[in-house]
């Protein structure tokens, strides 16, 4: 069998051995690859769509989805966020990896911001999962983290609320730590459903003199 990462790197010793013994499978088709975390290349293809999304906020220039929210990468998504499953970023990692030329490029001097959690949930799970997709991603582009928002309200699942419950439940959410004067800024989030969340995020930052916004979403259900 073919796939997407083959050759990119060699696999160690230990890596071999490992596979031999459990062999690391695409987390959508679970046909047999090379490099734990690797989809294979058939799915690889079907799953990326990068698009650009309306924006419906004064606050966002541009909304970038690099794959739909659906079969591999929901589940993806839903075992990185809620079964804890760490190690599965690596999938979502390849995903930005394998199609970034299609992911625009971004003004220079943009710094990133991740859409942040609360404190209660970064204990709970031990990490953001938006960091986690990301970091690799945003240094391979050069692109800095501000870290300039911080969660000061301990909200609800967006998913569980109607679009009007959304729009309640996060606003007054976010507060602006950092210095965002003047910067573009890269908000990175793990799924855009009514986007209420980044919208709140941009309008924060636009309060606090952030300049042009760009949003860019592993996946989203629009
Ligand atoms: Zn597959």
């Amino acid at each position: 069998m073919k796939q997407a990462a083959a050759g990119k790197f060699p696999l160690s010793l230990i890596e071999s051995l490992l596979n031999l013994l459990f062999p690391p499978k695409c987390p959508v088709c679970k046909a047999i690859v090379e490099h734990k975390g690797d989809f294979c290349e058939n799915c690889l293809k079907k799953l990326s769509k990068v698009r650009f999304l309306k924006t419906m906020s004064k606050d966002v220039r541009q909304i970038v989805s690099v794959a739909p929210y659906e079969g591999g990468v929901r589940e993806l998504i839903i075992d990185i966020k809620f079964n804890k499953r760490k190690e599965k970023a690596s999938s979502a990692r390849n995903l930005l990896n394998e199609y970034d030329s299609a992911i625009p490029a971004y003004p220079k001097g943009i710094q990133a911001v991740y859409v942040p959690i609360s404190k209660k949930r970064l204990r709970e799970r031990g990490f953001n999962q938006v960091e986690l997709i990301f970091k690799d991603w945003l240094k391979m582009r050069n692109i800095e983290v501000l870290g300039a928002l911080v969660r000061i309200k301990d909200t609800k699942p967006q998913f569980k609320l109607s679009p009007k419950e959304r729009k309640a439940n996060i606003d007054g959410a976010f507060e602006v730590l950092g210095d965002a004067r003047g910067k573009d800024i890269l908000l990175l989030d793990d799924i855009f459903t009514t986007g209420a969340t980044v919208y709140e995020c941009a309008k924060t930052l636009k309060e606090h003199g952030a300049n042009d916004i760009f949003v860019l979403t592993l996946s989203s259900n629009k």
